[in-house]
């Protein structure tokens, strides 16, 4: 499952938006062994195509040296696809490679509502996964482990 601000959702479809008709691409990090999205970094689509997306190979090696230092992962992996729906092309599952990351894809085909869907995608096998979108990570549980018995 990925659990997600609704803040960092609205990043991503603001600028799936922006970007439309081309798709759209970028990461938000997380602090490593947490699974938490929380820094959005929106990159450029190198490939400025309505059909693929390919980030920018500087800006690629410069946000994963700098999350290397910061002791952060590429959480969410998130494209945008502007004439179909959400869900990893063939170019896409091919090109998956970071097997613990949520691929998450926007579709902006339709003006007025947008789809938001979560895959992983490990060995070239697709998996959706359940979105779960929370106003912040305070409040939520780990697990019944954290509540309280009486
Ligand atoms: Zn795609």
């Amino acid at each position: 499952m990925l659990q997600i601000r609704r803040d960092l959702v609205d990043e991503m479809v603001a600028h799936a938006r922006r970007d439309h008709p081309d798709e759209a691409c970028g990461v938000i990090a997380g602090p490593e062994g947490t699974d938490r999205p929380e820094r959005f970094v929106p990159m450029t689509n190198a490939a400025r195509s309505p059909t693929f997306y390919e980030f920018d190979s500087g800006e690629h090696f410069r946000l994963w040296r700098e999350m290397d230092r910061n002791d952060e992962v590429p959480a969410v992996i998130y494209h945008s696809h502007t004439a179909t729906e959400a869900y990893p092309s063939r170019t896409d599952i091919n090109l998956a490679s970071e097997p613990e990351a949520h691929y998450v894809l926007v579709s902006t085909r339709h003006p007025e509502q947008y789809e938001l869907r979560s895959f992983r995608i490990v060995d070239g096998q697709v998996t959706e996964e359940p979105v779960e979108v929370v106003e912040s990570y305070l409040f939520s549980h780990t697990g019944a482990d954290d509540v309280p018995d009486s």
